[in-house]
């Protein structure tokens, strides 16, 4: 099949190389000129494990291509719409690049001689988007399908391929529905031949899933870290509690792992839009929980910073703090609401000397001449004379990095665990003071 895929960020560079993955012919769009130029030459413009590989295949068999013209998606059968939905004023979700991706695409659909055409939308929007964009995508003579995405960043081009299950949100009308399901289950064939769930909905559900799915994950993190408010006052052991609790099928030990909170570019503006469209529709009572549960995430990190003030006797000021891990996650150089950086930010702000450091980020940051904290690429050059070491993510390469090979290396043996990743033990018996969220 012909598809184009509008956006080539994080979500839309993967779903454009998996699409060719599985033989169809790809047309990636996007405004960004560097972006293209970097795809079309085999280059992620981002870190993600198994990307260049599958991109760089697909390049060479000539059935993936990357381009800034809109005109290259005229005749194809399939369009996919994976631009930012970034946070705007008030919390509520811009949806300026959707709007301006659709108004971009108009004059080149309704040109598929093959069938029928289908517009399918992949970013997080707010509930009632599609209703209200249907028309004009109808009036180009096309269908519109709103098909969310729920990939993980470190694990997309998994998660494209195999994922857990896929949602469609069809138009109203049956006719359109039914012809609009079977030229996804068309596209998406061998991945429903493999057994994934295709669920089948309408477009308010499906957005709805998308976002109360984020809500719920974010809702998930923020409970254990407040468990390790609790735990921190009350003398607990936060990791013990979350493998305990964790053991009950109900309950289950993912995403429960206490810390310096949750960032990225999809969980803190999902929950803050979902609250506004809430708001919008009359029922933001029913949401104000996420208030609390972003309110949460802040504190996580507010209470790594006390830590480290009470472990340098008070004051970080003209301390050296080595912070590992400047993307949100591990596996990953996306920075988007990064808690490591916004702590590196804060420390530097109460007059610590900061270096920051990341296996897969630290290469972007060294760019910026504009920055309150220092930048190594090296871990070795980060940890150096260290007054405090924190873990702000849990990259492998930290998480098993050997506590007496960073004894030797920096100033005072401090290490504030902001993952609860590493093994207290191990670093105790280095000579560390080892602190963590929630645990002693
Ligand atoms: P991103 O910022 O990495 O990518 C967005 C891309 O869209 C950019 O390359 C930008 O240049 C391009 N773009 C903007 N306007 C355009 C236009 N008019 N025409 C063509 N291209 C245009 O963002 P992302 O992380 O890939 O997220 C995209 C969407 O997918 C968001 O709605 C996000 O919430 C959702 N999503 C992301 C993930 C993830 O893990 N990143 C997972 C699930 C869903």
């Amino acid at each position: 099949m012909n598809i184009t895929v509008i956006g080539c960020g994080y979500l839309g560079a993967v779903h454009a190389c998996a699409m060719a993955e599985l033989g169809h012919h790809v047309v990636g769009v996007d405004v960004d000129r560097d972006k293209i130029e970097a795809l079309s030459e085999g280059r992620a413009p981002f870190h993600e494990p198994g990307f260049t590989e599958i991109l760089r295949r697909r390049l060479e068999t000539g059935g993936l291509t990357f381009t800034t013209d809109f005109s290259a998606i005229a005749g194809a059968r399939v369009h996919f719409i994976a631009v930012g939905t970034p946070q705007g004023p008030g919390g509520a979700a811009d949806l300026t690049y959707v709007e301006g991706a659709i108004e971009a695409m108009k004059p080149y659909l309704g040109k598929c001689l093959n069938g029928d055409e289908v517009v399918v939308g992949k970013s997080t929007v707010p509930v009632g988007t599609a209703a209200r964009l249907a028309p004009s995508v109808a009036a180009a003579g096309t269908l519109l399908v709103w098909n969310p995405e729920f990939l993980r960043e470190g694990f997309a081009v998994e998660d494209t391929l195999q994922p857990d299950r896929m949602v469609y949100g069809l138009p109203v009308d049956s006719d359109d529905a039914e012809r609009a399901k079977a030229v996804l289950d068309e596209l998406y064939a061998p991945i429903i031949e493999s057994g994934t769930p295709r669920l089948v909905m309408d477009y308010a559900t499906a957005e709805l899933v998308k976002i109360s799915a984020n809500a719920f994950l974010a809702t998930k993190i923020s409970f254990i870290n407040a468990m390790a408010s609790v735990c921190d006052a009350a003398g607990g052991d936060v990791t013990a509690l979350a493998r305990a609790i964790g053991m009950d099928a109900r309950i289950g030990s993912r995403f429960l792992r206490a810390g310096i909170g949750f960032g990225g570019g999809c969980l803190p503006k999902d929950i803050r839009a979902f609250r506004a469209r809430a708001d919008e529709l009359g029922v933001g009572e029913a949401l104000n929980f996420l208030a609390e549960v972003d309110q949460i995430n802040e504190n996580a990190r507010h209470q790594a910073l006390d830590k480290a003030r009470s472990m340098l006797g008070g004051s970080v000021s003209r301390a050296r703090v080595a912070v590992l891990g400047t993307a949100f996650k591990p596996d990953s150089d996306d920075m988007r609401c990064s808690p490591g950086l916004a702590l590196a930010a804060e420390l530097a702000d109460e007059g610590a000397h900061v270096v920051v450091t990341d296996p897969a980020a630290a290469p972007i940051l060294v760019h910026d001449d504009d920055l309150p904290y220092d930048v190594a690429v090296d871990l070795e050059e980060a940890l150096t004379a260290a007054d405090l070491v924190l873990l702000a993510t849990e990259w492998d390469q930290y998480t098993r990095c050997d506590p007496s090979w960073v004894a030797d290396l920096v100033g005072r043996r401090n290490v504030i665990d902001g993952r609860n990743a590493l093994d207290p033990e191990a670093w105790r018996n280095a000579g560390f003071a080892y602190a963590a969220v929630g645990s002693r």
